[in-house]
């Protein structure tokens, strides 16, 4: 059974979009997921066919109106039974690479796309939502979120990505930003690779990374190496900290 995923938006069209191009593309076409719209617009009950409303309380834009979202979503989840119901938000959780995995092990996903002020909160609660962001900005519609979204899951599917092992040693996998790379040519505008990567020596470079993994981590994301404590505990103590040329 194939990743399953819906899609609910007032821009059907704005879909596959960059998910129908390149590694994703090619799944899509391979059948190793696949994608469904629904135009949330399509459920609403008047002949305006509105889909929001003026917030409550007053104040700026206009809000997705429930009553519409929750058919909308009613009429997906019959589509796609199984699926979680995500709805993009900033004031959702921060998606993560492990909440990605699990989904990509999953049956798929129905993605809630908001636009405008975003969705009337009963919503959530109301159907069973789960509310992601995919960082601290704004973005003027949920639907490049649900590209990123889906973009992560999608390739992390059974036989999309070339060799089985990339999946493994990427940024996050194990808490860690992943080592930086290089290649040819060795100088250019007199910056070198650094010279362990070009020493053929497997174990000297095994270590190079992941020292340079867990030194960039700890420098440009202390959060993260602050929450992965434990894997501190397990880094090769005792490595050369001199240097074989970062390359930085
Ligand atoms: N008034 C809202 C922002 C609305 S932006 C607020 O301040 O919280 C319009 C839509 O874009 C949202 O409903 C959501 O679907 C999407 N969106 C914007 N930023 C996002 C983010 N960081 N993560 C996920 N979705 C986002």
């Amino acid at each position: 059974m194939s990743f399953a995923a819906t899609v609910l938006t007032l821009y059907p069209e704005m879909f596959p979009g960059p998910l129908g191009i390149s590694l994703a593309g090619r799944a899509l076409e391979a059948g190793a997921w696949s994608i469904d719209t629904v135009q949330i617009r399509d459920f609403a009950s008047d002949k305006h066919r509105t889909v929001d409303d003026t917030p409550a309380g007053g104040g700026a834009g206009m809000v997705l109106k429930v009553d519409v979202l929750a058919a909308a979503i009613d009429h997906a989840r019959a589509v796609n039974p199984g699926a979680p119901v995500l709805a993009m938000t900033p004031r959702g959780r921060p998606l993560t690479q492990a909440r990605v995995r699990e989904l990509a092990a999953g049956p798929g996903a129905i993605v809630l796309c908001g636009r405008f002020e975003g969705f009337d909160e009963r919503i959530f609660e109301g159907r069973d939502v789960e509310e992601v962001s995919v960082g601290d900005i704004v973005l003027s519609g949920g639907e490049p979120a649900a590209i990123m979204l889906l973009d992560a899951c999608i390739r992390l599917l059974p036989g999309v990505m070339g060799a089985a092992s990339s999946g493994v040693e990427e940024s996050f996998e194990n808490g860690l930003l992943e080592y930086p790379h290089f290649t040819r040519p060795v100088e250019w505008e007199g910056r070198t690779i650094p010279e362990v990567l070009r020493s053929g020596d497997h174990a000297k470079i095994a270590a190079w990374r992941k020292r340079r993994g867990e030194d960039d981590t700890r420098l440009r994301r202390p959060d993260l190496w602050e929450r992965h404590g434990d894997v501190r505990g397990q880094s090769a103590s005792g490595a050369r900290h001199d240097d074989e040329g970062t390359g930085t």
